[in-house]
């Protein structure tokens, strides 16, 4: 088993930007921006990116504090559709480093065994580092395939997409490190 500092994988979309929050409700503590980011762009073949509607985002700037005070104990990786984008326009807001980025293949094609399509690359990213993973779309399917094809400890916490990352949230991600 590889003995390397734990990893943080960390989801934009729901943990930090929590889209499912009814439109009119913004959840307490986050600040709105509106971003064009070129898988948003992609989206929206044909349009010129000026014509393009911008995505709206909300990102809660506490979530940089509380996610820096995590990496005593973790090496934090971005694991988002955002890709690297998420350290241009999701890290200044949350004042986070540039941090690493899982650069999935650019056909994200369903998993097996009704897993998610990031779960058997994170997998494979880990390469049996213990790890944490923080998304709103993972299951009990995904932790079954990540306890028979992972090596270390992993904890695959899912987080509200109408609500983003609380307290109990990065207690959960503190407390997994204190047991490895
Ligand atoms: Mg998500």
């Amino acid at each position: 088993m590889n003995t390397g500092r734990p990893l943080l994988y960390l989801d934009v979309d729901g943990p930090l930007n929590p889209y499912a929050a009814k439109p009119e409700r913004r959840p307490e503590g986050y600040t709105t921006h509106r971003m064009k980011p070129e898988g948003w762009l992609a989206q929206h073949p044909g349009l010129p990116p000026s014509r393009v509607r911008p995505l709206r985002v909300w990102l809660n700037p506490s979530h940089g504090q509380s996610l820096l005070k995590l990496t005593d104990r973790y090496d934090m990786v971005w694991a988002t559709t955002w890709r690297n984008e998420a350290n241009t326009f999701i890290a200044p807001v949350l004042g986070l480093p540039p941090l690493p980025f899982v650069d999935w293949p650019t056909t994200l094609t369903p998993g097996p065994n009704g897993t998610f399509w990031k779960t058997r690359h994170l997998v494979n990213h880990a390469g049996g580092r213990p790890f944490v993973w923080l998304d709103d779309e993972l299951d009990d399917n995904d932790r079954e395939f990540v306890a028979g094809h992972h090596e270390g400890p992993a904890l695959l916490h899912w987080v509200d997409p109408r609500v983003g990352l609380r307290e109990r949230d990065f207690e959960a991600v503190a407390d997994f490190a204190r047991t490895l």
